[in-house]
């Protein structure tokens, strides 16, 4: 699945590396539970007979001034962590690449959100770098959490994935702090909580915007209930807080939003609604 677009000068593709669909699809139960704040009775009144969420992975290759770069990298090929159904259902990113043009040896960069396995794997997957020549950019405080000893049950699952990015990468492993511009029109955005260093990305030319908001949220679910966590997000106050901030922005600026995990392409507006939000998907408007 492909999905080109422009952000002023910036050309920009959507590639999906995958959306399982149904009977595939992962239950909100696993995603919002109670020891995530989430009581059941709450979850089940919220998504009115829906049990179910679409959980794409929509890598965002953006063409830069100085090269081209892509913005997390999906599950890559041969995967299995979740299961033998998962991996023919991911690893398309070379797929989606090849039809539009865009070559593995070709790309400049790759920009991190953050290091878990499904953002990074793609990446590194084969055991060599999937884009050689490539220079990555990811958190300073996301680079030493997965070099330090991890030891939270949540984290342990992307830890081997997380420590063979930083090390197959190398001294082309470029540590950023949130503010910095990255590559011209691309930079980093305060966003911790979800992981130490999970950092969205504003993308900004001729007066155009997007915002790249990676795991800041998972369904439309977390914008009209903003204080939802889930399992995953490793400090849930923090990634609450970046969370209503990252949201707020993008309604009251009206930018253009990109949102790694919602359904292909992950484009939309959020509109405020007192204190809770509206995703409004691009195709719907
Ligand atoms: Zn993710």
């Amino acid at each position: 699945m492909i999905y080109q677009f422009s952000v002023g000068r910036l050309e920009c593709v959507v590639v999906s590396d995958g959306q399982p669909g149904p009977p595939f699809e992962p239950s909100l139960g696993d995603f919002y539970t109670p020891e995530s704040g989430v009581p059941a009775d709450v979850l089940r009144d919220a998504c009115r007979g829906r049990s179910t969420l679409t959980c794409g992975y929509n890598c965002l290759f953006v063409g830069t001034p100085d090269g081209t770069a892509v913005v997390d990298t999906g599950l890559g090929a041969s995967f299995l962590g979740y299961g033998e159904y998962i991996e023919p259902l991911v690893g398309k990113l070379g797929d989606g690449m090849t039809s539009v043009g865009l070559s593995r040896s070709n790309l400049a960069a790759v920009v991190f959100t953050h290091l878990h396995q499904d953002h990074s794997r793609g990446a590194i997957w084969s055991g060599e770098l999937t884009f050689p020549d490539a220079t990555a950019f990811a958190h300073s405080a996301e680079v030493a959490f997965w070099s330090g000893s991890v030891d939270l049950p949540s984290a342990r699952p992307h830890l081997e994935v997380a420590r063979e990015t930083i090390r197959l990468f190398g001294e082309k492993l470029r540590p950023f702090e949130y503010g910095a511009e990255i590559l011209p029109g691309v930079q980093a955005i305060a966003a911790p909580g979800h992981t130490p260093g999970h950092a969205a990305i504003l993308l900004q030319s001729q007066g155009e915007r997007l915002l790249c908001v990676g795991d800041t949220f998972y369904d439309p679910l977390q914008l009209t209930n903003p204080t939802w966590a889930t399992p995953w997000d490793l400090d849930a106050p923090a990634s609450v807080a970046s969370r209503r901030h990252l949201l707020e922005r993008a309604a009251d600026e009206q930018i253009l939003v990109h949102a790694y995990h919602l359904p292909f392409p992950g484009l939309g507006h959020v509109q405020r609604d007192g204190s809770t939000f509206t995703w409004h998907p691009l195709h719907d408007r």
